[in-house]
């Protein structure tokens, strides 16, 4: 599989210079015209994933492999960008960002520069199934999946509910428990051809339906030694963490960007009234500022593993989910009608909001975890 797949790490452009205005012209003139159609047709945008990949939006941020040194804050602004426009397409981004995270931190150096380095251009696309696993190390679930040693690799099977930026062609990371040593775990990529393995693509959702998420089903996936991030993860999972949940915050940046921009707009006609309305965009604008130069200092260090540091990222990416339905129910409010017509922005962007605080780690363990963190 990986002979198939050119490692040319010289295709991936710097973050420097006109960067980050390339991706916004990609989202501008490639993407905007196509979001409504993403919403309700739930149409999967190969080719504007294809160009960003081009335009080096999955590379920025590798410690590894971009020439920089890795800059997390750059690639929270390249899905800021696109966000602005369509969370589902961010997401997607997001979910390419972390299968190239996940591979470029490994210390399997044949797979960062073959697989890693075409993900990174955006050659091969992917994505993360996490979700189970970071659920079941937080005391919430039970591991999916299972691995039997066999020789040269292990034979995985289990079932896993949604994994996004999907399709023929494309990979997953994955972590499986070992089946004959409880509560040790292996992560790996996986290929979505591999032989044994199903996606199954049965559900509609609010919103994010042009993500191409599917529900996996494995059996007896055969998976090879090479395609092993770590074995087992327990000295790997620190370093992954922080760089995991900090960039997610970047499609909600863009999110609560877009909102208040439709604010902006509305009080353009209805600024008479809505300025009695309790949220403005102006007090909206002023947070997020200071989220972001919050977000922007943590994804500084992201292989810091103090548990202060681990607090902070966690109570940010809290604030960011909060923030992002505040944002997208303030755009509501301000919009009015032309905001609850179907198709209407305001209520797209309501329906995707909840998705940032869904998304794991949700609200809801989020808040479990920092309960639980001694202080
Ligand atoms: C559009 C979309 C894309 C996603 N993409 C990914 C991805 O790329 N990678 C990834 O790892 N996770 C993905 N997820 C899962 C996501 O990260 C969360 O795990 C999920 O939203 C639920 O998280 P929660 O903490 O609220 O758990 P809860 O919803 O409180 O609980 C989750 C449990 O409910 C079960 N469940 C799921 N759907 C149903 C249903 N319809 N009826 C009954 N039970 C159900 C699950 O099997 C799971 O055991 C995606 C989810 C959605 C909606």
């Amino acid at each position: 599989m990986l002979d198939t797949i050119t490692g040319d790490a010289s295709a991936i452009s710097p973050a420097t210079g006109d960067w980050l205005e390339r991706i916004r012209t990609i989202g501008e003139q490639q993407l905007a015209p196509m979001v409504r159609r993403i919403d309700a047709e739930g149409v999967y945008p190969e080719a504007v994933m294809r160009a960003l990949g081009g335009a080096g939006a999955f590379a920025a941020h590798l410690p590894k492999l971009a020439p920089e040194g890795g800059d997390l804050a750059a690639a929270i602004r390249a899905m800021a960008a696109i966000g602005e426009h369509c969370l589902s397409t961010a997401f997607c981004m997001w979910c390419q960002n972390a299968l190239a995270w996940y591979i470029d931190c490994s210390e399997n150096a044949s797979l960062r520069q073959s697989l890693g380095a075409a993900v990174a251009r955006g050659a091969a696309l992917g994505g993360t199934g996490l979700s189970n696993p970071m659920k079941t190390l937080f005391g919430i679930e039970t591991i999916r999946l299972t691995g039997r040693r066999v020789a040269g690799g292990y034979r995985v099977s289990g079932l896993l509910p949604w994994v996004s930026n999907l399709g023929a062609g494309h990979y997953f990371a994955g972590i499986f428990e070992d089946a004959e040593r409880p509560k040790r775990y292996v992560m790996a990529a996986i290929p979505c051809d591999s032989e044994g393995l199903r996606l199954a693509d049965g559900a509609r959702f609010l919103a994010l339906d042009g993500s191409a998420t599917y529900a996996l089903r494995l059996r007896e996936v055969f998976v090879p030694e090479a395609m092993l991030l770590a074995d087992p993860i327990d000295a790997y999972l620190p370093r992954i963490r922080a760089g995991f949940v900090l960039l997610q915050t970047g499609m909600a940046f863009g999110l609560i960007e877009g909102c208040i921009r439709l604010m902006r707009q509305a009080g353009v006609s209805l600024g008479h009234v809505n300025r009695y309305l309790p949220q403005q965009p102006d007090a909206i604008a002023e947070d997020l500022a200071s989220l972001i130069a919050r977000v922007e200092r943590l994804a500084a260090t992201p292989f810091e593993t103090g548990p202060a540091y681990w607090r902070a990222v966690l109570t940010a990416r809290l604030q960011v989910g909060e923030a992002a339905v505040e944002a997208a129910h303030a755009a509501m409010l301000h919009c009015g009608a032309r905001g609850y017509v179907t198709t209407g922005t305001a209520q797209r962007r309501l329906r995707e909001a909840y998705f940032v605080a869904i998304l794991t780690p949700a609200t809801k363990q989020l808040r479990k975890m920092l309960a639980e963190m001694p202080h």
